[in-house]
């Protein structure tokens, strides 16, 4: 467990509705270690970001529930233990950038009154401490005239502007575990490669355990050192990002593969998966994905595939490798 940051075991968070229960996130099992970046990747509606906010339980309770599984970490049970302590734990030893720049940040509160608050809340450190901090902290992220933008308003920032002040304001108290949901999704190319950088640099001057939350395998690639797939609230594939990228077992992840674009190659529409993601109330039985998979079996519709362990760093859940 030394190399490990955090462990989540057989996580179920499930929502109660009026339409039934929702098993947003149904037996997901992985762990982070010690300064990698691990990508949680998936559709829309796989389970990934309720994974992520089940990790600091950030969603609404009722109607939401983590009714099984343990999230371990420094000797704690997230799952379970006191809000008190998970409290103390928030944005101090496990950060989070939210998906919305715009709705995570107060419009009512100046980017400097934020990250200050946030800094005196976790710190021993005074007014000008703390202001000296996020001077310096914004300047890391390459925000020019930092210190002016301290009395600037969210919307006197764009987009990309405003989620690196939410990068800076997510490791204003030096975080161990960062989780990034879908930083990258509402900017452009130009901003996204710059985001993207940002947290290469944090990976190399801070040694930071992160979480990268993505439906983008190409983002993966480029940022990843492990990825788990993601599919109907479960991780049905988990290897280092050049065996999921190189050779992928899931046909869902060969899926998301041949949908990313190829400059090589003219094609007058990009790839997709043929289908939609299940609807959480009634998951298919079997397979979750056999309404979709192109090598689904008989057995897929009947039995829940067993996860497989394929090399020492891989593993699949999968019927094709049982
Ligand atoms: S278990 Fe069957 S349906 Fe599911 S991914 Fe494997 S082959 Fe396809």
């Amino acid at each position: 467990m030394d190399n490990v940051s955090l462990k989540v075991s057989n996580l179920r968070t499930h929502f109660l509705t009026r339409r039934g229960i929702v098993k947003a996130v149904d037996g997901v099992d992985f762990e982070l270690r010690r300064g990698e970046c691990l990508c949680l990747v998936g559709e829309s509606g796989c389970g990934k970001t309720v994974t992520a906010l089940s990790i600091l339980r950030l969603f609404d309770s009722p109607p939401g529930k983590i009714v099984g599984g343990q999230i371990s970490y420094d000797g704690l049970d997230l799952a379970k233990c006191s809000l008190r302590q998970l409290r103390q734990i928030r944005g101090k030893d496990i950060a989070i950038v939210f998906q919305e720049a715009q709705s995570a940040l107060n419009p009512v509160l100046t980017i400097g009154d934020q990250i200050i608050e946030q800094i005196k809340l976790h710190l021993p450190l005074d007014y000008s401490m703390a202001r000296d901090r996020t001077i310096s902290l914004l300047s890391e992220m390459g925000i020019p005239s930092a210190k002016r933008v301290l009395s600037y308003y969210p919307h006197q920032l764009s987009g990309g502007m405003k989620q690196r002040v939410l990068i800076a304001m997510s490791l204003s108290c030096d975080p161990q575990i960062l989780i990034a949901d879908e930083p990258t999704t509402a900017v452009d190319v130009t901003i996204k490669a710059q985001i993207l950088d940002i947290f290469h640099e944090l990976k190399a001057s801070r040694q930071l355990s992160t979480i990268f939350i993505t439906h983008d395998l190409a983002v993966v690639a480029e940022i990843g050192d492990r990825a788990v797939i993601m599919y109907g609230g479960k991780d049905v594939e988990t290897a280092p990002v050049s065996e999921i990228i190189n050779n992928p077992k899931h046909p869902y992840t060969s899926g998301l593969i041949e949908c990313l674009p190829d400059v090589s190659k003219t094609a007058d529409r990009l790839a997709s998966i043929p289908g939609t993601t299940p609807n959480p109330i009634e998951m298919p039985k079997g397979c979750a994905f056999h309404p979709r998979c192109p090598k689904a079996m008989k057995i897929c519709k009947q039995q829940e595939p067993p996860e497989i362990i394929t090399s020492k760093e891989h593993k699949v859940s999968c019927h094709l490798y049982t």
